[in-house]
């Protein structure tokens, strides 16, 4: 099932992809549950928004595909998911507009696999880590690099307002097999790689994060992107593709 996030007459709901028009929730489906309203939305009339915005945080992992750690100058991957935070701030839907600080001359797209948290976890087992996912989507982990080489650690270089695009929806029976993941920009293909290249499992990483903080229901963990990292300018489409979750579209500007 995909579920949506949207506007349209002015209102904001949740809503089933059913082809081409969404069908209404009743509530947010992550507490609500599926009941429908009866009425439906045509996809074109409708603006879709961040299907999540996450209650307390965005969990990311660094350095989670080989092939990226080389490129980032780095010889083994670390034995450990690399953990970091975006604020909830930096999360935006698609088609909005990814805004280039000034304080950076260095701004990178990174293409990830993103994973919704559906109920509270601590501790979670990697055996029990399905049990608390509610679906996946698809994230940009965009990164001001030059910042994040100044600072030595990565709040800031991560987190400016606009830097995690999120979209366009929520897939609730998401499947890794065969699956791959496509960044392009303005048509180029810039990242490419199966998600079985993940060092880290899903699993592995809830397990990991919730023995340090307490996930909440609409967490978002990024996990990680694969080689190919590059600058994004003003005016550049970046579009993120997940199979079976659709494309995340957004300009920069
Ligand atoms: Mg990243």
């Amino acid at each position: 099932m995909k579920i949506a996030r949207f506007s349209h007459d002015g209102a904001i709901n949740f809503g089933i992809l059913d082809e081409t028009d969404l069908v209404v929730l009743a509530a947010d489906p992550m507490f609500g549950g599926f009941e429908t309203t009866g009425e439906r939305v045509p996809l074109a009339d409708a603006v879709l928004l961040a299907p999540v915005i996450p209650r307390s945080k965005v969990v990311c992992v660094g350095k989670n595909y080989a092939d990226h750690v080389k490129e980032m100058g780095g010889d083994e991957p670390p034995a450990e998911p690399l953990l970091f935070l975006k604020p909830n701030t930096s999360v935006i839907g698609p088609n909005d507009r990814i805004v280039l600080p000034a304080l950076s001359e260095r701004i990178e797209h990174e293409g990830e696999l993103a994973v919704v948290i559906g109920s509270v976890a601590r501790n979670v087992r990697p055996e029990d880590a399905e049990s608390v996912i509610f679906g996946y989507t698809i994230g940009n982990d965009v990164t001001a690099r030059d910042l994040q080489k100044k600072d030595g650690q990565w709040t800031r270089a991560k987190g400016f307002d606009t830097f995690c695009p999120l979209g366009p929806v929520i897939e609730t029976e998401f499947s890794f097999e065969g699956a791959t993941i496509e960044t392009r920009v303005n048509g180029d293909i810039r990242q490419q790689a199966p998600l079985s290249d993940m060092i880290h499992s899903v699993a592995d990483i809830i397990a990991y994060a919730s023995a340090v903080f307490t996930l909440l229901p609409g967490d978002v963990i990024l996990t990680g992107t694969p080689a190919g990292v590059g600058p994004i300018v003003s005016g550049d489409t970046v579009e993120v593709a997940v199979s079976g979750l659709g494309i995340l579209r957004n300009t920069a500007a």
